[in-house]
């Protein structure tokens, strides 16, 4: 749809003067990535263009160009308020629907700027005028790119743009990795490096920055993996009392539910993280093959996502939670040992 209707949408940039720009709550690389590239281009083509993310996002990503001009909603509510209320268009990005915005979803629903989605997740809720998903896209980085392909402005990237493109698009795809890396995302790539994107600074900024209580974490949680081998499951908890003593900080746990997947002949991990102040538990559903983690999260997690990375959540105790998961699990058997 977004190829026939390119044509409006570069009319309403043309007559948008505020725009603002919303990843999900908890922004993750491509959240951020896509969000600040996106940002530098409208800014660069003149728009009055803000970044507002629901909440806080990790370490790792704060020196992303333009990291010192993202709002967080959540602690800047008043303002952020203003700036919707007030903008000719909203981009949300990296998500499929409002609710995954949090307390800022009703702030969203009462404006009445064109909204336009960009986004790989699957089954697009329907809230915006222009919506341009695909799901086999392997991130929202690399839509944002062909967004600007299509507008007839692949031209106007700059390094800056570049470098949050390309932070995005490593994320998501695991560095390469993922069976969601097209030949298409490599030329994507390869273009973004011709254009200003450092690969060797981008993956340093973002894997090689931890702390040693990151590391010590990280040994918990392999010291907590559970193998269901029958199955070909693996899954990793943290309790609160782990993550305090470790001095968990936003971001420390992202990519440990790997590890589960780098295991011999394990197709599906699964980590549970108990988060106290929300009262719930977080889990981060990750597979191979075609075990789909999006539908398994969204039939016992009140969960959702893509085939293959999926989140979810639980209002148990952690160990009830874990319970009830090895309580399910045997109803995928057939899938699970294919
Ligand atoms: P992660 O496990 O890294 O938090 O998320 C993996 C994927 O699932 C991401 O694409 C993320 O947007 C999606 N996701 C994570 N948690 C939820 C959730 O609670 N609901 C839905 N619908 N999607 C989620
Ligand atoms: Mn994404």
């Amino acid at each position: 749809m977004i190829d026939t209707r390119i044509l409006e949408i570069t009319a309403e940039l043309a007559r948008a003067e505020n725009i603002v720009i919303v990843p999900h709550k908890g922004p993750d690389g491509d959240a951020m990535g896509s969000t600040l590239g996106l940002m530098h281009f409208l800014r660069d083509k003149g728009h009055t263009a803000n970044v507002i993310a629901p909440n806080d996002y990790p370490h790792f990503l704060k020196w992303l160009p333009g990291n010192e001009e993202v709002i967080i909603y959540e602690t800047d509510k008043e303002r952020s308020d203003r700036l919707i209320s007030e903008a000719d268009i909203v981009f949300t990005l990296d998500f499929n629907h409002l609710s995954r915005c949090g307390t800022m979803q009703d702030s969203l629903l009462a404006s009445e700027a064109v909204f336009v989605m960009i986004d790989h997740h699957q089954e697009p809720s329907d809230y915006a005028h222009y919506t341009y998903s695909d799901s086999t896209m392997s991130s929202t980085c690399e839509m944002v790119y062909k967004f600007i392909v299509k507008l007839r402005a692949g031209k106007k990237i700059t390094p800056e743009i570049a470098t949050c493109l390309y932070a995005g698009i490593m994320t998501d795809t695991g560095s390469f990795r993922f069976s969601s890396t097209s030949s298409d995302t490599h030329r994507t790539i390869a273009d973004l490096i011709d254009k200003g994107a450092k690969n060797d600074h981008i993956h340093n900024n973002i894997f090689d920055t931890n702390s040693e209580n990151k590391l010590q974490l990280l040994g918990t949680a392999l010291q907590n993996l559970r193998v269901n081998k029958e199955l070909r499951t693996a899954y990793i908890s943290l309790s609160q009392a782990e993550l305090d003593k470790h001095n968990f900080q936003k971001g420390d746990t992202e990519g440990f539910v790997n590890y589960g997947l780098s295991l011999d002949g394990i197709i599906f991990a699964v980590i549970f993280i108990e988060k106290e102040n929300e009262n719930l538990i977080k889990m981060s559903f990750r597979s191979k093959g075609d075990f789909d983690v999006n539908k398994f999260a969204r039939a016992h997690f009140e969960g959702g996502g893509h085939i293959n990375a999926a989140g979810g959540k639980s209002n148990l105790s952690l160990n009830d939670t874990i319970v009830k998961f090895n309580q399910v699990l045997p109803q995928y058997s057939e899938q699970l040992t294919k």
